[in-house]
């Protein structure tokens, strides 16, 4: 039995960063950046105005106040989109719109609210009062203040968030290199399970597994390619395995115990080569991982990294997380492999038996700046709504007895973040 620790560092061992492709650039979110992004264009392009206004000349306004307003000819109106043809001269103005490119000859943009524009019964605006003096540059935004032609946007490595695919827009990027998704081929293994597509005989269990490490496989950048189910034979395994030798990794539930039918080391061993088949930890004990033998699309030989995840449906999310994420991050060009963890205080006790790593499934609040940590109630790894009611995984040491109410624990956080109601 290996740790943690070790058995993480032999499964990031056996996988490699993938290629580089390029993708429509909505489809890119998430993923990371293969190239230095040089900005062949300036933002804004021309000096523009910040606020809906007139554009004027700021020696224009000395001495402008709401009791002797300055008047000025008012020569066009230019919205966002135009470039007006006039200039504006000592004693004119234009009214500007937001985005409006600055006219030739005006210097600074006065809002509409330092005008006596609203006064005026006249919606054609022939002369406007301006009301107080203007700073030169007021309400201007500089051509380049945003991206500078010849910048350096955005730097090679970088994981593009929406505010990243944002900037890649603004340069007119529809398209964008990055590292390429993994394929994740997942497998479901035992007899006892049924499509959820069918009806459910008496004695067998809907395949869920293949659902909630999909949607892992999901959730964190990669592409699920479903295997479906196998039943307990070696044939039956065999035959699956083999659709999925393409992927980038290969994850199977079940089949890793020491029971009868339990066949995924066996055929583990005789297709490809087993690196470990447990784990010091709670839940996820038996825990498979080597590689097969596969091939690339040009037929030659590649090993094919597999994860054999226990079959209970705790397990083998828990084994996920801590062992098949990184894996697929760092796959796909990431540096960060680690989830976030908080200290908490705990508020009930944790018995420690087995000398494993144990994962809890707990609840995380947060009172008076403080994370509190409580369980989610029974610990069966088959209570798979135990994993829905969860937000954190309170981590017991292997060498420890367990943990005592009020004590501070390390708790992984499974939320989405900004979507955590902590
Ligand atoms: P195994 O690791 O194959 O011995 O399975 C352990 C437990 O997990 C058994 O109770 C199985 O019925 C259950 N199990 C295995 N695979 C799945 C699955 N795909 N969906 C739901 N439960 C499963
Ligand atoms: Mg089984």
């Amino acid at each position: 039995m290996i740790s943690v620790e070790e058995a993480l560092e032999k499964v990031l061992g056996c996988v490699e960063i993938l290629e580089v492709e390029e993708t429509p650039l909505l489809e890119s979110m998430g993923q990371v950046l293969a190239d230095d992004i040089i900005s062949n264009i300036d933002i804004p392009p021309l000096d523009n105005a910040a606020m809906d206004g007139y554009a004027l000349k700021a020696d224009d306004t000395l001495g402008a106040s709401g009791q002797s307003p300055r008047i000025l000819r008012v020569i066009d109106t230019v919205i966002a989109g135009s470039i007006s043809q006039r200039e504006v001269t000592p004693g004119t103005a234009i009214r500007i719109m937001t985005g409006a490119p600055v006219p030739e000859g005006a210097d600074s943009v006065i809002r509409f609210e330092d005008t006596d524009e609203a006064q005026r019964q006249d919606s054609n605006v022939n002369e406007i009062g301006i009301l107080c003096e203007v700073e030169r540059g007021l309400n201007i935004r500089r051509a380049g203040e945003d991206i500078a032609q010849g910048a350096t946007v955005l730097k090679k490595g970088t994981v593009l968030r929406p505010a990243e695919v944002g900037v890649l827009a603004s340069l007119g990027m529809s398209k964008v290199n990055v590292i390429r998704r993994p394929v994740v081929a997942v497998l479901a293994t035992g007899n006892e399970l049924v499509s959820i597509d069918q009806p459910l005989p008496r004695g067998k269990i809907y395949n869920s597994n293949t659902y909630s490490v999909a949607s892992l496989v999901k959730r964190y950048g990669g592409v699920p390619k479903i295997i479906g189910i196998a039943s307990d034979s070696e044939a039956s395994l065999l035959d699956k395995l083999r659709q999925g030798l393409d992927a980038d990794m290969l994850i199977t539930s079940g089949g890793v115990s020491a029971g009868d039918y339990d066949m995924v080391k066996d055929v583990l061993a005789s297709e490809g080569e087993i690196t470990f088949s447990t784990v010091r930890m709670k839940p996820g004990k038996p825990l498979a991982f080597g590689t097969l033998k596969g091939a690339d699309k040009k037929g030659n030989p590649r090993r094919v990294p597999h994860l054999g995840l226990p079959g209970n449906p705790v397990s083998s999310m828990v084994t996920f997380e801590l062992f098949a994420r990184p894996a697929m991050l760092k796959m796909m060009g990431k540096k960060n492999l680690t989830k976030t963890m908080v200290e908490a205080v705990l508020e009930e006790p944790v018995v420690n038996t087995d000398g494993r790593r144990l994962y809890v499934r707990a609840i995380v609040t947060k009172s008076d700046g403080q994370y509190h940590v409580h369980l989610t109630g029974p610990q069966g790894s088959g209570i798979l709504t135990s994993m829905s009611l969860a937000n954190g995984l309170v981590i017991i040491p292997e060498d420890t007895a367990g943990a005592k109410a009020g004590d501070t624990v390390k708790v992984i956080l499974l939320g989405w973040d900004d979507e955590d109601d902590i």
